[in-house]
Formats: C-alpha cells, sequence, structure tokens
C-alpha cells in the first residue's frame, strides 16, 4: 500500500506549540490558514488557562487590550486546533516525546523570569520583581501566595517602560478604580489596605529614552484622586538629547515630551497619591536592616555610545531617598527548556527565520523545530508584535514541509491525546476552559466587573467536577 504525502488529509503535519500566549495563536492560525499542507496544531499549556501574558501580564485595567482574546477564541475553534492546558512540557511531556509525535514543534514559551539590577541589598524584604507583583495582581496561580507589604508609604518603581507604568498605576490607583477591573481578589484587598502615598518612577536615562508610551503616560494624567509630578528640572533636556531629537524621528518620545511638559506645570490636585517622574539616575543599593527603608542612587549623564545611542554614565554623585518598597521593572528575561538550544548570553532560543539553531552544532537548524515570540526576539513589543514574529516562524515551518524536510512517520493526534492523559488525568481542553472563562465572568457579572479570576490550578479543577 503507497503511503500518502505528507500534509494531506489522511496524512497531516502534526505540530506542537508549546505556549498558548500570543505568539502560540498567531503561529496556529496561520499554520490552519491553508489546506495544502493539512496542518494539525496542537497548543500546550502548563496552566489550565490559556493566553499567557494577555491573561497573566496585561494589566487588569486595560480590558480593552485584552479583548484580543476573542480572535484567539476563533483560532481555537478551528476543527484541526486542540489544547492540551495544565500539561507542563519539560516536566509532564517531555520534549523527546514532542519530537516522538509531531513533525514539528514551535515554542512560544516566552520569557518567564526577569533581570535583576545587581546592586547590594536587591535581595531584602520589600524588594520586588515587577513581574511578581503583575502576576500575583493578576491572579497567576503562580503568584497567589506572595506577599508585598504595603504598610508603607513609599515605593520606587526601577525602570521606565510600560511594565514600570503599569506597576506604579496599580499601586497609585483609587480602589474605586480598581473594584471595577478583573484584578485579582487578594491584590485588591491588599491594596484596598495599602498606605502608600507616593510613588516614584525611576529612569537611568532621560524623558526622551523613556521606553513606556504615551497612552500609558496620559493614563495617569487622567486618573482621578492621582497626582503626577514632574519636575521641571528633570525634563530639560541635555544637548546631546536635543541634537538627537533633531536629528532622528520619533513619534512616540515627542508626544511623551509632550505630555511630560504638559503634567509639570499642572496644578497639584492634592488629596490623594502621588506619582513622581525621576530620570537620569540608577540604583546603586538598597538601604536597610531586616527590610528595605532607602534606596542610593547616582545620578547619570548620557554619552553616545559605539551603537549610536545615547547611554547612561554615572556623575559620583549620589542621593539616599527613604522607601518602603522598591521593584524591579527593567525587563523580562528567558529561561531555558532542558533539551533544547539556549543561549543564556541573550536570553533566547536562538534562530533564524524562527527556525531553531543549534550554536553546539556549528549553528546547523534543528529539524523540525521552531520559535516564536519573546523566547525568539526578546521581551519587546505589544501584542500585534507578535503577529509577523510568528508567520515569519510558521513560513518557514511551511516551507520545510513542502522541500520534504519534515517527512517522517508520527503517531496520530488520537495516540499523543491518549499519552497526556496517562500522563495528566487534569489535563484539560479548550472547551474545558471556555467553561472556567464563562463561570469567571458570571462571578464578575454578579459584582460589576469583566471576571473574578480563579487563583489557584485546585480551585479550577473543583469548578470543572475534576479530580486534581
Ligand atoms: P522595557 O520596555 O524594555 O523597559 C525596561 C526599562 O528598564 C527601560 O526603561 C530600561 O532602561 C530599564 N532598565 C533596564 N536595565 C536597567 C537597569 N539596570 N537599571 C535601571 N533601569 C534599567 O521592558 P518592560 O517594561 O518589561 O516591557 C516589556 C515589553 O512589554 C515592552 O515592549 C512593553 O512596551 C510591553 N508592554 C506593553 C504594555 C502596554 O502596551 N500597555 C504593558 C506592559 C508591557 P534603558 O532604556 O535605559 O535600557
Amino acid at each position: 500500500m503507497t503511503r500518502a504525502a505528507l500534509g494531506t488529509a489522511e496524512r497531516p503535519v502534526r505540530v506542537a506549540v508549546v505556549g498558548s500566549g500570543p505568539s502560540g495563536f498567531y503561529a496556529a492560525e496561520r499554520l490552519l490558514a491553508q489546506e495544502d499542507p493539512v496542518v494539525e496544531v496542537d497548543v500546550f499549556d502548563r496552566l489550565p488557562t490559556p493566553f499567557g501574558l494577555v491573561r497573566g501580564g496585561v494589566a487588569p485595567d486595560h480590558q480593552k487590550i485584552k479583548s484580543v482574546t476573542k480572535m484567539y477564541d476563533k483560532i481555537a475553534a478551528h476543527p484541526r486546533f486542540r489544547f492540551f492546558g495544565n500539561v507542563d512540557v519539560g516536566a509532564d511531556v517531555a520534549v523527546d516525546d514532542l519530537r516522538a509525535y509531531f513533525h514539528g514543534i514551535v515554542y512560544a514559551v516566552g520569557a518567564k523570569a526577569d533581570r535583576r539590577m545587581g546592586i547590594p541589598n536587591e535581595h531584602l524584604p520589600g524588594s520586588h520583581s515587577a513581574t511578581d507583583f503583575v502576576g500575583w495582581y493578576n491572579a497567576h496561580p503562580d503568584f497567589r501566595h506572595l506577599r508585598f507589604d504595603l504598610g508603607g508609604t513609599t515605593a520606587l518603581v526601577v525602570g521606565n517602560g510600560n511594565v514600570a507604568m503599569d506597576v506604579a498605576r496599580i499601586l497609585a490607583a483609587p480602589i474605586e478604580y480598581l473594584r471595577a477591573t478583573d484584578i485579582a481578589d487578594h491584590a485588591l484587598d491588599a491594596l484596598a489596605a495599602s498606605r502608600i502615598e507616593r510613588v516614584i518612577l525611576l529612569g537611568r536615562r532621560g524623558p526622551a529614552q523613556a521606553a513606556f508610551t504615551t497612552k500609558e503616560l496620559r493614563e495617569f494624567g487622567e486618573m482621578h484622586k492621582v497626582d503626577v509630578v514632574v519636575d521641571d528640572r528633570e525634563i530639560t533636556l541635555d544637548p546631546l538629547t536635543e541634537h538627537h531629537i533633531a536629528t532622528n524621528a520619533d513619534r512616540t518620545r515627542d508626544a511623551n515630551i509632550s505630555v511630560m511638559r504638559e503634567l509639570s506645570v499642572r496644578p497639584p490636585r492634592g488629596g490623594g497619591r502621588r506619582v513622581e517622574l525621576r530620570f537620569l539616575a540608577s540604583p546603586v543599593r538598597l538601604i536597610g536592616t531586616e527590610r528595605v527603608e532607602a534606596i542610593e542612587i547616582e545620578a547619570n549623564t548620557l554619552h553616545l555610545a559605539d551603537d549610536g545611542q545615547l547611554r547612561p554614565r554615572g556623575t559620583g554623585e549620589t542621593e539616599t531617598i527613604p522607601v518602603d518598597l522598591v521593584f524591579r521593572a527593567i525587563g523580562y528575561l528567558g529561561v531555558p527548556l532542558p533539551g533544547v538550544p539556549f543561549s543564556s548570553w541573550t536570553g533566547l532560543i536562538p534562530s533564524e527565520m524562527g527556525r531553531v539553531i543549534d550554536p553546539a552544532r556549528d549553528h546547523e537548524p534543528v529539524v523540525g523545530e521552531y520559535v516564536v515570540g519573546w523566547i525568539k526576539r526578546g521581551p519587546q513589543g505589544v501584542i500585534g508584535t507578535n503577529k509577523p514574529d510568528s508567520v515569519e516562524t510558521a513560513e518557514s515551518l511551511l516551507e520545510d514541509v513542502r522541500a520534504g524536510r519534515l517527512d517522517r512517520d508520527v503517531p496520530t493526534g488520537d495516540v499523543l491525546a491518549r499519552l497526556v492523559a496517562e500522563r495528566r488525568a487534569d489535563a484539560v481542553g479548550y472547551d474545558d476552559w471556555l467553561a472556567l472563562d464563562a463561570l469567571e465572568k458570571e462571578r464578575g457579572a454578579a459584582q460589576g466587573r469583566p471576571r473574578v479570576k480563579f487563583r489557584s490550578v485546585e480551585a479550577m479543577m473543583e469548578a470543572l467536577g475534576r479530580d486534581a
């Protein structure tokens, strides 16, 4: 009997996508978009809930951004799409299992660790990573046990990206504002009792080099009962920056500066919390015995680096600011997946056009293995940035199918489903997620909120009537 060609309805290409964040969904969408080759996509996630950072990272007051998941629901409704939630690739199912069961694997695992400041006393109680705080207030099951002591008056957020903005906004926001969101109940309780009055955002470079976007900056200005304090001296631009602005167009930068100028002359509203924007200073050390009591910062100037960017350089001039909490929001970092090439230098799975390459083997492509999203290109860009990035990878995979590079025998999808069920009796499918989604929305509707999230895998299993 002759064997059907790979990519036909009788013998579809079997692809595993590891991770169900935006990059994983966009890769699945592209792979499912044509009938030649016919591709089946199985998406794995270690949580029972899909969507990665859209659920666990995007701030709870940014529901409009989260509505992108409607698109992902449509992708998931494709007859050749399956979801295996609550299945940890690397623990429950090995990468070698996926190699045996699929023609292609797409790693869409994101960047779940965070960068360290590398300064003395960084690990004192009261010093936290923004990623922990974000996971905690977004009801990510991994972070629900964390405690943030909000009994002091001053918090300082290191970093000038959108994550720093999110953290500062959640700390400063009036509780009535947060009550209308899907923030985790434990975070809502803790923030309702918060005594934080002052939140300082610290950028190591100047206002023109801030990584946050204008919409996020404006949100502070619009927030009821929050004063944004921008000292005129902080936003006076240095000559190198002036020159850089004159010779390099950047609409976000220009809009940011203009909003900061508006904020700097706005009379204080009083009666609420203050968010202070500080620039051109780097953390030097945290000070405290039992916990963080202060931070020493050093003023920076900018210099033109070899790469054409303006970089910070310490001046030796220091200042000590009493603080009760410090959050580092200086970037996410990828972590290795056992058995998959990884560069600890870049924090990425090395790749070319989305094909995983192996530095240990002269950068040869690892046949049938691909990468998308933050673990491919680093922790930057908005959700939409993932679409072209995932399409590039999916095209490489489809090209490899057409060139016959992935043609080998693998078991069918049913055999894989049995393997998963043996390893994880509590694995969930997309219908289970849709049931959880409906329950969360129902709980939210009762409180006038978009949803009330389940905070633990056990609670999700109980709600589904499944044994954990
Ligand atoms: P980011 O945009 O890369 O910002 C990191 C910030 O940390 C930069 O200001 C950087 O300064 C600073 N930094 C790095 N190392 C530092 C150090 N050692 N000391 C002091 N400061 C340091 O990263 P992110 O905020 O984690 O955001 C990740 C991505 O997600 C971004 O693309 C972001 O736009 C996106 N995001 C979007 C939204 C939204 O659309 N609302 C929300 C959250 C996140 P330098 O510039 O000097 O390096």
